[in-house]
C-alpha cells in the first residue's frame, strides 16, 4: 500500500520544518510536542474507514499526545479501543462518533496501561452508566501499581508534579522567543499545558470493569471481536483487538508507525509476540500511533527490534560502552530504519534510538 499523506500530516511536517523545534518523547513526563498546537478539538481525530462500520481514528499531533482509537460499530452500540490522554480528547472523539451513529458507546477496550491510552475512559463512562471497560488482567493491575511505568492512577500524580516545571519552562521560552510564529505556538502550548493540568486535577479515573487473561471472543451483535493475549511486548499486559471477518487488528503501541517505546517493554518477548500476531489473518492495522498500516509493517517493525537486539548484544560482547553503542548502532541501523521510523514530527528514529539502545542493554544484556 503506497503511503498516503493526510492533510494533517503534511501540515504537521511543514510546521516542524518552519518552526525547527525539537520534540521530546511523548511517553515521558515531559511528553511535549513543541509545534502544531493549533489543532482545534473538533479536528483531534481523523476517522478512516478500514472496513464496513470499522474505523481507525487517527490522532492529530498535540502538545500532549493522544493515541489513536479504533471505532467498531455493532447493532447494539459502539465499541471504542483506547481513550487518549484526557477526557476532553475522548469527548471530542465521542462527538465525532455521534456524527456517524447516535448509538451509545457500550464498551471501551484499553490495549495497555500507558497514560495516553486510558486517561479519557471517564468521559465514556459518563455517557453510559452501563459502559463496560475491558483490559487484560495485567493491565488492570498495572493501572493501580505505583511503579508500573508511564501510566496508571499513581502516574496522574507524577504528571501533576511535573507540569508546573513544564509550564514555567514554556513561560520562559515565550519570553525569550522573538519569532512571532514560534511565540504563537509556544503560547498555544502553554494554554494546552494549563488546561491539561486542570483536567488531571479533576480526573475521576475509570478503571476496567472486566478483564481477560487469555484470548476470548466477543460475540457482539453483527460482529465477532477477538481479544488476544499473546505474550509480553510493549508492556506485560498488551491486548490485541482482532476482527477476523473484516481482517482488521488494533494493536495499541505493540505495533506503531513511530519508533517503539521500550521503557516498560520486553524486547525479546516482543519479537516472539509479534510473530504470534503475524499468524492472524489481517490486512489493516490500526496502530496506537501513526496512520493505518498494511500487514507488511509488522515485518518492518519486528525487523527493527530484532536488528536492534542483535546489534546491542554484539556491541556489548565487543566491549563497547553504552555511549559508544548509542552512536554506533544509531548510525548502523539508520539506512534500513531511519526513514520508515521518522514519518511524523514525534517518535522519530533519532528521538528514540539512544533510549532504545539503552533499554535493550539494560533489559536484554544486563537482564534488569
Ligand atoms: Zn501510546
Ligand atoms: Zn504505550
Amino acid at each position: 500500500m503506497a503511503k498516503q499523506w493526510t492533510r494533517r500530516q503534511v501540515l504537521a511536517q511543514m510546521g516542524i520544518a518552519a518552526a525547527a523545534v525539537h520534540t521530546l518523547d511523548p511517553h515521558e513526563l515531559c511528553c511535549t510536542v513543541a509545534a502544531h498546537a493549533q489543532t482545534a478539538d473538533k479536528d483531534l481525530f481523523e476517522l478512516k474507514k478500514v472496513a464496513d462500520g470499522v474505523y481507525g481514528a487517527i490522532a492529530a499531533t498535540r502538545f500532549k499526545v493522544n493515541c489513536n482509537a479504533a471505532v467498531i460499530m455493532t447493532d447494539d452500540g459502539v465499541i471504542v479501543v483506547d481513550s487518549h490522554s484526557k477526557p476532553s480528547a475522548s469527548r471530542a472523539m465521542y462527538t465525532q462518533i455521534q456524527g456517524i451513529t447516535k448509538k451509545p458507546v457500550i464498551k471501551v477496550i484499553n490495549t495497555h496501561f500507558h497514560w495516553d491510552h486510558w486517561q479519557g475512559n471517564e468521559s465514556y463512562a459518563a455517557t453510559n452508566p452501563k459502559l463496560e471497560i475491558i483490559a487484560s488482567q495485567q493491565t488492570k493491575e498495572n493501572l493501580t501499581k505505583p511503579d508500573a511505568g508511564v501510566g496508571g492512577v499513581p502516574y496522574i500524580e507524577k504528571q501533576l508534579a511535573a507540569l508546573p516545571g513544564e509550564i514555567d519552562k514554556l513561560k520562559s521560552d515565550i519570553q525569550k522567543e522573538s519569532d512571532p510564529g514560534k511565540k504563537k505556538n509556544l503560547e498555544a502550548n502553554l494554554q494546552q499545558a494549563e488546561s491539561f493540568m486542570q483536567e488531571l486535577k479533576q480526573m475521576k479515573p475509570a478503571l476496567p470493569t472486566r478483564t481477560v487473561t487469555t484470548t476470548v471472543t466477543l460475540k457482539e451483535h453483527g460482529r465477532e471481536i477477538q481479544l488476544h493475549v499473546l505474550g509480553r511486548g510493549h508492556t506485560n499486559g498488551d491486548l490485541y483487538i482482532y476482527l477476523p471477518k473484516e481482517k482488521v487488528i488494533a494493536t495499541g503501541d505493540a505495533l506503531i508507525d513511530w519508533m517503539p517505546f521500550l521503557n516498560d517493554g520486553y524486547p525479546e518477548d516482543w519479537v516472539q509476540t509479534l510473530t504470534a500476531v503475524e499468524k492472524l489473518d489481517f490486512t489493516h492495522i490500526v496502530p496506537g500511533h501513526g496512520d493505518v498500516l498494511p500487514k507488511s509493517h509488522l515485518t518492518f517493525f519486528r525487523g527493527y527490534l530484532t536488528d536492534l537486539i542483535a546489534a546491542v548484544k554484539k556491541a556489548s560482547a565487543d566491549g563497547a560502552t553504552l555511549a559508544e553503542m548509542q552512536t554506533k548502532i544509531g548510525d548502523q541501523l539508520a539506512p534500513k530504519y531511519e526513514a520508515g521510523m521518522s514519518k511524523y514530527p514525534v517518535g522519530r528514529y533519532r528521538d528514540r534510538i539512544g533510549q532504545n539502545v539503552e533499554m535493550v542493554h539494560k533489559k536484554v544484556v544486563n537482564k534488569a
